[in-house]
């Protein structure tokens, strides 16, 4: 991998913990494979709850430096940082694709994506403004400031090795917070050269730590026990957000959660059906379909649903399954074995209930964790995919006939985060976004991910909004100050 590199020593096998790039205490490292090939492309160092309660003890100490820096301050070292990355991009999407599995097109976008939330914080990081209130009494002056949290905890996924980790760490840091990531443990090598980079920017020694671990769950009550860690960011499975946030309640944490989803993606009789199959291919075969945000029940009108089935499915045999590095390909490998089976099995399960085959259907011949990008036609809702998110190749087709129908189906979830309509009638279009329970929209779009706009979900969805400018606010505590002139 290094030898693929303009900088070969982005890749990482020490980690950062309180300022110095350092080995576990025991000496243990694990492996980082290539999904792609298999092969183990790195060692990293394999932490424990020692390592992780110093890491918080020297964040602790820099956030105090920190937060008592001007705002333009941190925001030019900010800045920086999101300069170092795109200076950079072509690299940290080398190491992502080797480590990740997704095409290389996806993974520079990916790195832009991770930098953007940087820029943006770094700019945010100047309007963390406060408020006066008009006294509730003649001789009262009321003020509120915000202030930061102080030391903040982040556990991430393999999906957005990148983005995941830049849109929590930079809102922290803007905001005057000291962070502790731990990525995780199958896509390291991202959040290692990211932090790489934000130390050459500038950050100061001990404010962002690195918690390289195969014992995430060690990790996470450190995190939840550790009281010094006043705030904890997820963004993971709604099992494991279950999990942190119970652990957490034990010290009463600030919270943030971005749990799992179960799009719906509607297609309307009066959409343009050419952009809907263009909308669906990206919002459903993205990352390989590994994306919280990723269409996982497609809903097609029944006028339509025989036109949109045969756009779809052409479009879909189209894509290309292959090794990331490769520059045609555009569908790589699932990330693990255990994804491979999730896939088989919501596949397994529709044929039992009735589903029929499109496309695809089976393990991809290229072998290893290639799946062939599937169409299953006559989706019925009970089926496990119609409850459960899929995070593969795997498109179910649901025909409907009713407005009203599709609404109550598609809100028939526990989930919240995304969800998708094409249409073009201006009261459907009103009326259907007003009534979708989701904490995102996208009309005629199936691309809505961008760090000027709130991203972030209702129900069991999760907790809180990244990016925007309501971002910063996880990272912020209110104080309210009563003055007697
Ligand atoms: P996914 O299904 O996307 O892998 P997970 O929720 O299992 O999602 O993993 C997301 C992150 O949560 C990873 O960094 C993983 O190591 C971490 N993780 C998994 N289980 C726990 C746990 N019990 N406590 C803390 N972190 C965990």
């Amino acid at each position: 991998l290094p030898s693929l590199l303009k900088r070969p020593d982005l890749v990482c096998d020490k980690t950062l913990v309180a300022g110095q790039w350092i080995d576990a205490d025991s000496g243990a490292s694990f492996d980082v494979t290539n999904p792609a090939r298999g092969d183990v492309i790195a060692r990293v160092p394999d932490l424990t709850r020692a390592e992780t309660a110093r890491a918080i003890d020297a964040a602790q100490k820099a956030q105090k430096v920190w937060a008592a820096e001007t705002a333009k301050t941190r925001a030019n070292i900010l800045r920086k940082w999101f300069d170092l990355m795109m200076a950079n991009q072509e690299d940290l999407a080398i190491i992502m694709t080797a480590e990740q599995g997704k095409p290389l097109t996806e993974a520079r976008g990916e790195v832009a994506y991770g930098a953007s939330f940087v820029e943006w914080f770094a700019e945010e990081a100047k309007r963390i403004y406060g408020e006066t209130i008009p006294g509730h009494m003649a001789d009262k002056r009321l003020t509120v400031i915000k202030q930061p949290i102080g030391v903040a905890a982040g556990i991430t996924p393999w999906n957005f090795p990148n983005a995941m980790i830049a849109r929590k760490v930079a809102p922290a840091l803007a905001a005057g917070c000291a962070f502790v990531i731990k990525p995780s443990e199958l896509t390291p090598l991202s959040a290692l050269a990211m932090a790489k980079l934000a130390q050459e920017a500038g950050v100061p020694a001990g404010l962002f730590s690195v918690i390289t671990s195969s014992s995430s769950s060690d990790i996470g009550k450190e995190f939840c026990e550790n009281h010094v860690v006043r705030k904890l960011t997820f963004t993971g499975s709604t099992q494991v957000g279950r999990i942190l946030l119970a652990q957490a309640a034990d010290q009463v944490m600030k919270c943030s959660m971005e749990l799992g989803g179960n799009a719906p993606f509607i297609v309307f009789d009066d959409a343009d059906l050419d952009a809907a199959v263009t909308g669906a291919i990206a919002c459903k075969f993205r990352n390989n379909g590994q994306t919280c945000v990723c269409a996982n029940r497609i809903y097609v009108q029944a006028g339509v649903y025989d036109a949109f089935a045969a756009k779809f499915q052409a479009a879909v045999e189209a894509l290309k399954v292959g090794d990331g590095m490769s520059d045609d390909t555009t569908l790589g490998p699932l990330i693990e074995p255990k994804a491979v089976d999730k896939v088989q099995s919501h596949l397994d399960d529709a044929l039992s209930k009735g589903g029929t085959i499109l496309t695809g259907g089976k393990p991809h011949d290229l072998g290893g964790l290639f799946f062939e990008p599937t169409i299953i036609a006559n989706a019925t809702n009970d089926m496990v995919v119609s409850k459960d998110e899929t995070f593969g190749p795997f498109a179910p087709l649901f025909k409907f006939e009713d407005e009203d129908d599709v609404i109550a189906k598609a809100n028939d979830t526990i989930f919240g985060l995304a969800s998708y309509f094409y249409a073009k009638d201006i009261s459907r279009v009103t009326k259907v976004a007003e009534a979708l329970e989701y904490g995102m929209v996208g009309i005629n779009t199936g691309i809505i991910s961008t760090e000027v706009a709130p991203f972030g979900g209702v129900k069991q969805s999760g907790l809180g909004r990244e990016g925007s400018s309501h971002g910063i606010d996880d990272y912020l505590e209110m104080k309210y100050i009563c003055t007697n002139v």
